[in-house]
């Protein structure tokens, strides 16, 4: 594949290096400098062997003892050195040269520059970067830039190529100054330093990305990521879509039947999603609730809304035994109002799912639930006007665009050009920290139940050692003669998942022997939906005591005479998904209990995410400590491949500059839409890598 580059003839490119420069998105003159350094290799001193440290750079200066070749396990130069302390450092080199061998003479001296790791003798480096030196040679006075870089571009062919850019090419000033912070460096100067700092600046300030010039970078990414985040949020608003207005009082009467009053958030946040519903344009609104606040009462109500104002509203999940249960609750809620309510999944036998087909086109079905197959060619809809998504980190960008064009094909199959895109209502139980609130979901529309149903009381969560599991098992026939009920959540095994099913059935097998007299059920990701089914209703009518399961149970099951759960090996688990685990009890009025059962030894994190999950409930403060552990990859889930990664900023640190960023790309897509653009095409190169990758 040839790409399109256009560098200046003077930085003599060749067509080679021009296809190496492509893959990390840099294209043009510009993008040369704009390709900051990731990190700062420190060769403005020497450190002593005593004080190298696993996996760090650092930068010796030693005398050789001896060299030799030797050919166990395989061909290898080993070169024995000794710094002015008298420690020693073994280097290793696999790949090396005849020629090499004269620098490395008896009692010649060196300076070595890498990475130190445990050798068999104590330290040693592994083809680190080396000179002759002598007691004289002056030390680097500046920082070393090192630079992502790809196959067969070295750091000092990107130094070199630097070096030339920065004398070349001018970078010129796109935003207007107010929108700057003050005493910011202009673009070029904050690059020129961050390629090639001054002796003058402090290390620390350009490693921990502190330096007016790193404000200045972070800041252009962030304005970029909140430019094309607002313009896409701009755009839909300016599309169509029907306005859902209510022709009758099926809100009212479906609200009248509820078994319960509805939440202060409940509340609100039906206000905003209606408010949405009725504008004319499309609705993009994520609703964020912890595990148990009760969002599939705010879908129902958009349904009621939608299908009261005369279209068909679809509710999809991403696995059968989720949207089962909406269906069911769905179905339960509209029957009795007269309203037809039909499910489809891919597991529907084919003579149904056609008469389901022809019933959706015909306009008989009013609210459609089901999994993907909503989504199939074969579904046509009458005239689709709400799409409410489940679980909307599961889904992907491919599945909302094949909603859309449900949308457009609605109106008796044809396609229907007065309407863009379908109301839609996402909802997700993963809690969005607000940082990423702020950048990432920046073009979603946020509402939130920050409140729980009254009467819930918060589940105790205890730490117990694998080795007692005895105990556990014992503790659990016990909640079972008070008539109680208990999910046991079996391992995860990311390496096999049929070492993981395996492991599930065992754990039935050996849970079945220690307690003979109960009933206890088995569920896993390999058995058939309609299996799957049969054994979740046989816990839900308390039937089966006590469930096995893997991790199929993680979200949205709602069986709230369960109390207990037993989680094995929870040090294998993410948090969020050990939220989502422990959301399943405490959903009635029982007390309910959550045993983490833990393996020793304990990873730091792991010992980390066991003691968050034991001193709190709150998804809020878990997802947070989440994001601070693992970065804001899970977050995003599917919405991370369409989407440019933050290089340079950091959300936590950077939340100042995130606000600024935000503010500024409002004011400059108002007051200089020009700039904005040739903003964001700037740093578009940059983009389209992270679209590639
Ligand atoms: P989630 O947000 O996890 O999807 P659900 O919608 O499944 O939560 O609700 C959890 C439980 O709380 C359900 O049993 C539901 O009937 C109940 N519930 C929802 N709203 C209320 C309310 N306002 N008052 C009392 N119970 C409620
Ligand atoms: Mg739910």
């Amino acid at each position: 594949m040839t790409v399109p580059t256009a560098f200046s003839k003077t930085l003599k490119i060749t067509p080679k290096l021009a296809e190496k420069l492509a893959k990390l998105g840099v294209r043009t003159d510009q993008d040369i400098l704009l390709h900051i350094p990731l990190r700062y290799e420190d060769e403005t001193r020497l450190t002593p062997v005593a004080d190298l440290r696993l996996g760090q750079f650092a930068q010796v200066q030693v005398r050789v003892i001896e060299h030799t070749v030797q050919f166990r396990p395989r061909r290898q130069l080993v070169v024995t050195t000794v710094d002015d302390a008298g420690e020693t450092l073994v280097l290793r080199f696999i790949h090396f040269y005849g020629t090499q061998l004269a620098a490395f003479r008896a009692d010649a001296l060196i300076r070595v520059q890498g990475e130190a790791r445990h050798g068999f003798f104590g330290m040693e480096m592994v083809h680190p970067r080396y000179q002759s030196v002598t007691e004289d040679t002056p030390l680097g006075e500046t920082l070393t830039p090192v630079y992502p870089t790809t196959d067969g571009l070295s750091q000092s062919a990107w130094r070199k190529l630097m070096a030339k850019a920065l004398d070349e090419v001018h970078l010129p000033e796109i935003l207007p100054r107010n929108v700057l912070g003050d005493g910011w460096p202009t673009l070029q100067a904050a690059v020129q330093l961050l390629h090639a700092p001054p002796p003058d600046v402090n290390p620390a300030a350009l490693t921990e990305r502190d330096h007016l010039a790193w404000e200045r970078i972070k800041f252009e990414e962030l304005l970029a990521q909140q430019l094309s985040l607002t313009q896409a949020k701009l755009k839909r608003r300016s599309e169509l879509a029907p306005q859902l207005m209510a022709q009758d009082d099926l809100l009212k009467r479906l609200i009248a039947q509820l078994p319960f009053s509805m939440t202060g958030a409940q509340t609100r946040a039906w206000a905003q999603i209606q408010t949405d519903m009725e504008s004319g344009h499309p609705m993009h609104r994520l609703l964020q609730g912890d595990v148990g606040s009760g969002k599939t009462v705010l879908a129902a109500l958009a349904c009621a809304q939608c299908v009261s104002a005369g279209r068909q509203a679809a509710v999809m999940a991403p696995t059968e035994i989720l949207a089962e249960q909406l269906y069911e609750k769905l179905k339960g809620w509209f029957t009795p109002l007269g309203i037809s309510v039909a499910w489809l999944a891919s597991s529907v036998k084919k003579k149904a799912k056609s008469e389901t087909y022809a019933a959706l086109t015909d306009n008989q079905i009013h609210i459609i639930v089901g999994t993907h197959a909503l989504i199939q060619d074969a579904v046509h809809f009458h005239d689709l006007g709400l799409a409410v998504i489940d679980e909307q980190h599961r889904f992907g960008v491919a599945q909302r665009l094949a909603l859309r064009q449900k949308m457009q094909e609605s109106v008796e199959g044809q396609r229907n050009p007065q309407y863009d895109a379908p109301h839609q209502l996402m909802m997700s139980a993963t809690p969005i920290p607000r940082t990423l609130a702020l950048s990432y979901f920046a073009d979603l529309d946020v509402a939130v139940l920050d409140e729980l149903p009254p009467g819930r009381t918060p589940v105790v969560t205890k730490l117990i050692d694998q080795k007692r599991r005895e105990e556990v098992i014992d503790k659990v026939a016990y909640q079972v003669a008070q008539g109680e009920q208990v999910y046991w959540v079996c391992p995860l095994i990311e390496e096999s998942e049929a070492l993981e099913l395996q492991t599930a059935i065992d754990t039935h097998a050996a849970l079945s022997a220690a307690l003979p007299d109960l009933n206890i059920g088995l569920v896993h990701g390999r058995m058939s939906a309609v299996e799957k089914r049969e054994v979740m209703a046989s816990f839900v009518t308390g039937e089966t005591n006590i469930l096995v399961a893997t991790t199929v149970i993680e979200v949205g099951v709602d069986v709230p005479n369960a109390s207990w759960m037993v989680i094995e090996h929870a040090e294998r688990f993410g948090l969020s998904q050990l939220h989502q685990l422990r959301g399943r009890v405490g959903r009635g009025a029982l007390h309910s209990t959550c045993v983490l059962l833990f393996e020793k030894p304990l990873s730091a994190t792991a010992k980390a995410r066991l003691k968050i999950m034991y001193d709190t409930t709150d998804g809020f403060e878990i997802a947070r400590e989440d994001l601070r552990l693992r970065g804001p990859g899970e977050f995003l889930g599917a919405r991370q491949s369409g989407l440019p990664l933050l290089r340079f900023a950091d959300l936590e640190k950077d939340l100042a500059l995130l606000e600024d960023a935000r503010d500024a790309a409002e004011w400059l897509l108002a007051n200089n839409p020009a700039a904005a653009q040739a903003h964001l095409q700037r740093w578009l190169a940059q983009r389209e890598h992270f679209l590639a990758a």
